[in-house]
């Protein structure tokens, strides 16, 4: 099962993939965390990279590209993979195409006024990359309770340091939503086209969002005749 999880920063890529990651145990594959990791071990690519990460520009396509492909040819891929935060741009997707067929595209959608308190609020794990959230959002049908940790920054998994990445402040959470709007959001017409895609509303927990979601993925199967396997 091959799929792709589409939506703006904060919206929740990261941890619906993480779960759906472990519940399928396929590979979940976040080309912001492949990136972050080279900035982390200052490689030679970390060093390229720098800028557009920090002003909430995308990386160049061919580096992107380049990098994404070196990961899903690799043995744990096979029976599938999930991406989150890859294909951004329509050269990606095209580039994409033409290296592996994608069976379902998830597409995100939240207002741009949550996402940004969403970003902001984010904190991560700086040793296993564990998602938590420091504010709850209670708007109308919205109802997304704060992912809090059990002890004051410090990881529930593995007691890592919780840190705030540098590029979840708010000036910069606008600008990537500006790039997602001008170069990622193209994507949602492209994979609609290939009916692929499945429109999700973030409303609620990610228990709750998990579920909704691998419905909305056996609907389509099944619309589509994918084979699936569903166990555990
Ligand atoms: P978010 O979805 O919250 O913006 P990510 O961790 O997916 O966060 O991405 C963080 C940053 O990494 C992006 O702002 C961009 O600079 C870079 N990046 C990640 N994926 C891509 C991609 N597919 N193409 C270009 N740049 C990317
Ligand atoms: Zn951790």
């Amino acid at each position: 099962m091959k799929k792709i999880f589409l939506g703006p920063p904060g919206s929740g890529k990261g941890t619906y993939s993480s779960r759906i990651s472990s519940f399928w145990k396929i590979p979940h594959i976040s080309t912001g965390d492949l990136f972050r990791a080279h900035l982390k071990n200052q490689t030679e690519i970390g060093k390229q990279i720098k800028e557009f990460m920090n002003s909430g520009n995308l990386v160049p396509d061919t580096i992107t590209i380049e990098m994404l492909k070196n990961r899903i040819s690799q043995n744990d891929c096979k029976k599938g993979f999930i991406l989150d935060g890859f294909p951004r741009t329509i050269p990606q997707a095209e580039e994409l195409a033409k290296i592996t067929d994608i069976d379902v595209v998830i597409n995100l959608n939240l207002s741009n006024e949550i996402l940004i308190k969403k970003a902001c609020a984010r904190r991560v794990c700086q040793d296993c990359g564990d998602i938590y959230s420091t504010i709850e959002i209670n708007q109308g049908e919205i109802k997304m309770p704060g992912m809090f940790p059990k002890e004051e920054g410090k990881c529930d998994k593995c007691h890592g340091e919780l840190m705030q990445r540098k590029d979840d402040n708010e000036a910069t959470v606008k600008e990537r939503l500006e790039t997602f709007k001008n170069q990622t959001a193209p994507l949602i017409d492209f994979y609609k086209n290939n009916g692929l895609l499945k429109d999700i509303q973030v409303k609620y927990n990610p228990t709750k969002m998990v579920s909704e979601i691998l419905q909305a993925i056996k609907s389509l199967a099944e619309k589509y005749e994918l084979s699936i396997d569903y166990e555990k």
